[in-house]
């Protein structure tokens, strides 16, 4: 089968860029969600606490539990809250708060402008009362951007507007002891850190940035690669066509063989007509099968990926997409 290779010295390189970003391992929060980006979520999660990172975010409770032996504060950004000494759940809505178990721990989500979750800046007052009213414990106010990976100001208001909730929050309720964040890795690189309590790190600690490259002010290191293990070879001939529909013929004598990669795995199948470059330069000749890819070589093994954002250019779509499909089943081995 397809093998993955996770590259710790890169990982870890990253990390200590954004670390010096921050002044501390302390307030960077490794986002796990979703297999780690495809990473793999445990894997990942021991090398976030070997570096010495003690908080992580996910997306479900079960990633959570998987995670748990490694850090000291998780939080779940999606899933009921309930009691838990180490998690803490997001509140995306006023109705969260009623299906929360009494006694946990919540972070109320705050739209600032992206409007995708969180409750509106009016109710939250409205909020803060429920939560207080339902036995819940608040341990944060949160909120994401909409717009931090673009190349605008927008950035700017929406962080201007939660600036002005933290200001209304601590004069309403001056001694509650509660953390403020809303920082992805793209609002990372583009503002300063040093003041916040915690960023919500991503994309970035897996080594990628979709920040127009003016605004490129860390370099980062790709941390997984893709690799595939050739099947059988044959020899065609001139006009001998490859795969479903046949929709490549050789244009002249060769040599192909097939790997063991396929959409079975997380890998698109595209439409097929535009050949996708492989990280070793070779495109992939005719259609994607559900476990097979035809290549013109006979390397026992070939590097697919090596890059995610110039892997998702060439599909029109971007790095999270790529790596984060990639099947949980896939072998992931640190190098
Ligand atoms: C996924 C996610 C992040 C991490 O975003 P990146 O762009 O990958 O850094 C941060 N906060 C929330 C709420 C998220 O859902």
């Amino acid at each position: 089968m397809a093998f993955i290779k996770i590259n710790k010295e890169n990982f870890f390189y990253n990390l200590s860029q954004f670390t010096k970003k921050t002044g501390s391992k302390e307030s960077i929060g490794m986002v796990l969600k979703d297999n780690a980006y495809g990473h793999g979520l445990e894997l990942m999660a021991q090398l976030s606490h070997e570096f010495g990172l003690t908080q992580a975010v996910v997306r479900t409770y079960h990633e959570a539990q998987i995670i748990k032996p490694y850090f000291k504060q998780i939080l779940v950004l999606g899933d009921v809250a309930c009691v838990d000494n180490i998690c803490s759940f997001t509140l995306n809505d006023l109705e969260d708060i009623y299906k929360a178990q009494k006694g946990s721990t919540v972070e109320l989500k705050v739209d600032t402008g992206m409007h995708r979750n969180g409750i509106a800046f009016e109710a939250l007052e409205e909020a803060l009362i429920l939560i207080e009213k339902r036995g819940l414990k608040l341990k944060g106010i949160m909120s994401h951007n909409r717009s931090a990976d673009e190349l605008s100001s927008e950035l700017f208001w929406q962080h201007k507007k939660f600036e002005e909730i933290k200001k209304i929050i601590g004069s309403v309720t001056p001694n509650i002891n509660i953390r403020f964040h809303s920082f992805n890795s793209a609002t990372s690189l583009r503002l300063p850190c040093q003041n916040e309590e915690l960023i919500r790190l991503g994309i970035g600690g897996y080594g990628y940035s979709e920040l127009p490259s003016v605004y490129e002010t860390l370099e980062l290191k790709p941390v997984l690669s893709l690799w595939a293990k050739r099947v059988s070879t044959r020899k065609l001939k001139k006009g001998e066509r490859v795969g479903y529909g046949g929709s490549y013929i050789a244009p002249r004598d060769m040599i192909v063989s097939t790997y063991d990669l396929g959409y079975g795995d997380g890998w698109m199948r595209s439409n097929g007509f535009k050949p996708f470059i492989i990280a070793e330069g070779l495109p992939i000749l005719g259609r994607i099968s559900m476990d097979y890819i035809t290549l013109e070589s006979r390397k026992d093994e070939v590097c697919i990926v090596d890059n995610a954002l110039e892997s998702g250019r060439q599909v029109g779509t971007i790095s999270y997409e790529i790596i984060t499909q990639l099947n949980e089943n896939i072998k992931r081995m640190i190098v």
